[in-house]
């Protein structure tokens, strides 16, 4: 009976022991893979120590203001976005309008619950550059390229979509910064057009000549680019 009774206890602290071992086990690997994202998406935002706005400009970026949503399904759902292969230039629609305004639109969507609707980027009238979602995050503007694409609004003075020269500026240094830093080409840059046949960004959809314009001189900021990362290393 004794010898039952040992063997019973025996068993069961076994078994506790072995609950134990799995449980840390689990919470470590849960920990690490935290911890690993938590780094990710420091990297992606600038707040990681010597990797940031000033940092992106040496390597060709354009100045980027860091002002990211407050997570939300309808603007910022943090879903991972693991590869990004394509660059997606866009168009507000939305005459007159500054990047704040685009980026403070997309935030409130919170609240108002009116649309799913967002950007990674958004380049502004005087072609200043807010960044609305980290780049290893998806946002809501490329449809079922959403999974794969980095997506860049551009602001507009008028109804004809044309960008003004500050705009189109940065909207060429930002795309082909993101280019070297994706290891992408300019043929990986596409129109929300390319992609659902939307009319967007409009003025480049009516005038293919300007698009292809757009993705020379985003092709040879590449190389540009690919010149001023060499030298600083
Ligand atoms: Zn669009």
């Amino acid at each position: 009976m004794r010898q039952r009774n040992l063997r019973v206890v025996l068993v069961c602290l076994i078994a506790a022991m072995i609950l134990l071992i799995m449980g840390i086990l689990l919470l470590t690997a849960a920990r690490r893979r935290e911890e690993r994202r938590r780094q990710e998406l420091l990297s992606y935002v600038g707040e990681e120590q010597n990797y940031g706005p000033e940092e992106w400009q040496k390597e060709g970026a354009p100045y980027i203001d860091v002002e990211l949503l407050d997570p939300n399904e309808y603007s910022r759902p943090q879903i991972t976005l693991s590869e990004v292969k394509y660059i997606a230039i866009h168009y507000t629609a939305n005459p007159g309008a500054t990047a704040m305004n685009n980026r403070d639109y997309f935030n409130n969507l919170a609240n108002t619950h009116e649309a799913k609707v967002s950007s990674h980027f958004v380049v502004g009238l005087e072609g200043e550059v807010v960044q609305c979602i980290p780049t290893a995050e998806i946002s809501y503007a490329t449809n079922e390229r959403n999974v794969d694409t980095v997506s860049i609004e551009c602001c507009h003075p008028d109804e004809t979509g044309a960008f003004l020269d500050a705009t189109y500026d940065s909207v060429v240094k930002l795309t082909a910064w993101l280019c070297t830093r994706f290891s992408l080409t300019e043929e990986q840059v596409i129109r929300h057009y390319d992609v659902t046949g939307k009319e967007c960004p409009k003025y480049y959809v009516d005038h293919p000549d300007a698009w292809e314009q757009m993705k020379a001189d985003i092709a040879a900021q590449i190389q540009e680019d690919y010149v001023l990362q060499e030298n600083l290393r």
